[in-house]
């Protein structure tokens, strides 16, 4: 059975409340349990955010920038430990847990310049001896809650910014690999960040609504699936918080006519099937134009797909790994199901697949479905695994209004060498992160992530600018000092002649 992953409140390990099983996915087997939490456990972490957050808050940003920059070289020291920590859990390999911490690193490499981003403005003369100056300051305590996916790198996504700019932070990660949230407890320790300002409340939708409720809580960021983000952002802001909500994709990828097919083969196989499907950020439909680079292309994809190397995060030569539950598998091989009696051809069917030494796993094999049509379930719903679907378009325009029709808006492709289609597609399509040649156009930490329609609740995106704006509050001062000149009880509404 293993260890029980305590929640870390006030800098101290605290283990109250039910426990729930945490898998090792390639095997089926319960590796520990980890403590549930609820509304107690939120309101300790809230009392002791406040407490520590108070001192944290007035810290010159300079000085919070520091415990960034440690950060970022333990980070960078332990990137092997994080990378075990989080693939044991989620089964993802080992070289894409090293991806998923080299993309966290860059938000912590952004969070080291909280003295310029948080530099105010400052005018003189507003008015006759007059002067403003405008500055953000820190919200106070807030809350993060986050999916198995990327266990480590979304709540990076939240954390160094959140706390460079003042706050202090309470987690909430997923019940389903949540040791991760606990080693970056003890990295933000190693850091120097003072005890209480960062804190871990394990636990499912108890905890969750416990933090939407709570009146300490200004803000909270969520990532998770579009019906929790929803769910959340309602919650939430109904309870008077600042609230960004991250949901669910479907993302397309068009490839026109011209495009160098094998390139475009190639990025198909890896924004499809890399963590086995389980990224927000996956293509999950390919949409080739016209009926002959459609052939061409599942002529070349067919038998890459079926001869995927499939494997445990241990074994060195694995390009993708398990699912991350019993349930999920079974739920992706339902849906491949209804995929095949709603009309789709399966070209390479995943659905039961075994690995030999591992047959407790949550296993599934690469999946490509043909001629799925945009009324099918595999087209209007997130799989979330690896699973291909192919959509055939017969012009770009169609392509475009297929995408733009979508419930989902959070990321997109297009692979062309036409620099005209290629534009006009980056204006018209309504999705917030475009690739041109780029499978996965995930942000760079200095500028921010963030779909659009069903894929994001809110009207922030997460990290870089964006998340400046959103953890902290404008406040402009309108100063004058006495000169001397008295100028009388004034009635009208104060302007530049004044
Ligand atoms: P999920 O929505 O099931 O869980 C996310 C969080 O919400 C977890 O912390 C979980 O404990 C909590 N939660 C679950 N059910 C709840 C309920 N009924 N009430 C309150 N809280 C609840 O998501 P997941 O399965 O962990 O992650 C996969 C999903 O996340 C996919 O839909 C994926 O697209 C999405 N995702 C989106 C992004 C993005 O940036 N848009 C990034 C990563 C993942």
């Amino acid at each position: 059975m293993g260890e029980v992953i305590p929640h870390i409140i006030g800098g101290a390990p605290q283990r109250s409340g039910a426990v729930q099983p945490v898998f090792n996915p390639a095997t089926g087997e319960e590796i520990a349990q980890v403590t549930m939490g609820g509304a107690t456990e939120v309101d300790a972490a809230v009392r002791g955010a406040a407490e520590a957050g108070a001192a944290w808050g007035d810290t010159p940003p300079a000085k919070r920038a520091r415990v960034m920059f440690a950060l970022r070289e333990i980070c960078e020291r332990r990137k092997d430990e994080i990378a075990r920590t989080i693939s044991r859990e989620h089964g993802k390999t080992h070289a894409d847990a090293l991806g998923e911490v080299a993309r966290a690193l860059e938000v912590i490499e952004y969070a080291c310049g909280a003295p310029e981003f948080l530099k105010g403005d400052f005018s003189r003369n507003v008015g006759p001896d007059i002067d403003s100056a405008s500055e953000r300051q820190p919200l106070g305590v807030v809350a993060g809650i986050t999916p198995f996916n990327f266990p480590s790198m979304v709540p990076l996504w939240m954390i160094p910014m959140a706390l460079v700019c003042g706050n202090s932070f309470i987690l909430k990660p997923s019940e389903r690999d949540p040791s991760s949230a606990n080693l970056i407890a003890d990295l933000l320790d190693e850091a120097g960040l003072p005890k209480g300002v960062f804190n871990v409340v394990h636990g499912g939708k108890d905890a969750v609504d416990a933090i939407l409720d709570h009146p300490g809580i200004m803000a909270v960021s969520f990532v998770g699936s579009t019906p929790i983000a929803d769910y959340v952002y309602r919650r939430g802001t109904a309870a008077g918080k600042r609230v960004q909500a991250l949901g669910g994709a479907k993302n397309h990828m068009v490839i026109m006519p011209d495009a160098d097919l094998d390139q475009a083969a190639d990025a198909l196989l890896g924004a499809g099937f890399g963590s086995a499907g389980e990224r927000c950020m996956a293509v999950s439909v390919a949409v080739p134009v016209g009926e002959d680079t459609a052939d061409r292309l599942v002529e070349k994809l067919a038998p890459q797909v079926a001869a995927l190397k499939i494997g445990p995060s241990t074994d060195p030569d694995a390009e993708m790994g398990p699912v991350i539950t019993r349930a999920a598998q079974d739920r992706i091989e339902g849906l491949i199901s209804k995929g095949e009696a709603e009309g789709a051809k399966v070209v390479v069917d995943g659905r039961g697949f075994r690995l030999q030494g591992y047959e407790g796993g949550f296993w599934v094999g690469g999946t490509l479905l043909d001629h799925v049509g945009t009324e099918m379930t595999v087209y209007c719903e997130e799989i979330f695994g690896p699973v291909l679907s192919i959509v055939r378009a017969s012009s770009y325009a169609d392509a475009v209004d297929m995408i733009n029709a979508h419930a989902y808006g959070n990321g997109t492709a297009i692979f062309t060498r036409d620099g005209d289609a290629a534009r006009d597609f980056s204006k018209r399509i309504q999705v917030g992160m475009v690739g041109v040649n780029v499978p996965i156009p995930v942000p760079v930490g200095y500028h921010s992530f963030g779909g659009w329609k069903q894929s994001i609740f809110g009207a922030h995106g997460i990290y870089g600018p964006e998340a400046v704006h959103f953890y902290t509050r404008l406040k402009t001062i309108t100063s004058r000092w006495p000169t001397g000149i008295r100028a009388g009880a004034q009635f009208t509404f104060p302007s530049l002649e004044d």
